[in-house]
């Protein structure tokens, strides 16, 4: 049942075309939140407002400064304001040992998961010292809190997130703006889909380790990331900047 937790703010997700990204944008649409898509996505893959989707979508690369800049000021000069920004957008990069990485794959990787979040964090900052206030929401992962073999250089892009988050929390503390990072388990998505598709006896033997891991004994849905993500987005968290938030039926409690 929604009461507008967000009700008024304007709220910028990336990677919000499909998977965790879409359904934070529902949730914060229905929620009372103007939301603007911003994905590299064509926009027949957006969801629609007619489906309960975002209010608009900005076509965008998140690891070219260039395509931020130009969507985020034209998201402000259309909407007035970016009060949230969620820097969802990430890709799960090579599942190989560091090793067997070539060049290109750690450059994608680290361009999009962490380049990515600075550069969206960057132009929507700017706008929000100018207004005076706002809510950034970095999407790390379980895999920037603990390490693992199977996709080495996710961990440590996720890991950067994280760090990422707490020093631009101390640093736009007084200026109203609070950083936070969302550590999501495993979700039911296109990303995580990826990762245990393969047909290898390796990827079958990922998958039940990862459950035989979360003590809840099931994967999340999007859904369950949403509602960490409306909380931190809304002035409910007020006090709440540099934290990690872990969402993930208690696999790294263990
Ligand atoms: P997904 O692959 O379903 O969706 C990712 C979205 O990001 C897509 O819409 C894609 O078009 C967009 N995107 C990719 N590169 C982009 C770029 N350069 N510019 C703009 N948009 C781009 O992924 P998901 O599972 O929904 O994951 C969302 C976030 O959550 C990611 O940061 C991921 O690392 C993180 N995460 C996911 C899981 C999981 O189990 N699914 C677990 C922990 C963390």
């Amino acid at each position: 049942m929604a009461s507008g937790r967000v009700q008024g703010k304007v709220a910028v997700v990336t990677g919000g075309a499909r998977g965790i990204g879409a359904e934070i944008g529902r949730l914060l649409a229905a929620e009372g939140a103007t939301v603007v898509v911003a994905d590299l996505a064509p926009a027949k893959d957006i969801p629609t407002s007619a489906e309960g989707g975002p209010a608009d979508y900005r076509r965008v690369d998140v690891t070219d400064e260039a395509s931020v800049r130009a969507a985020f000021d034209d998201i402000v000069a259309t909407h007035g304001r970016i009060d949230v920004l969620v820097n969802n957008a990430g890709v799960p990069g090579p599942i190989k040992p560091s090793h067997e990485v070539v060049e290109e794959e750690y450059d994608l990787l680290f361009a999009v998961d962490v380049k990515g979040v600075w550069l969206c964090t960057k132009h929507a900052v700017r706008h929000m010292l100018e207004r005076g206030g706002g809510s950034v929401i970095n999407m790390s992962s379980i895999y920037g809190l603990v390490g693992g073999a199977r996709i080495p250089l996710y961990h440590a892009a996720k890991g950067a997130v994280r760090m990422m988050t707490k020093a631009d929390a101390a640093t736009y503390a007084t200026s109203d703006i609070r950083v936070n990072s969302v550590h999501p388990g495993s979700i039911e998505t296109q990303l995580s889909t990826s990762l245990s598709a393969d047909p290898s006896p390796e990827a079958a033997a990922y998958a039940q380790r990862m459950l035989d891991n979360t003590p809840v004994g099931h994967r999340g849905t999007p859904e369950d990331i949403a509602y960490g993500v409306l909380y931190l987005a809304s002035d409910e968290s007020r006090f709440v900047t540099g934290t990690e938030l872990v969402v993930d039926g208690g696999y790294t409690a263990v």
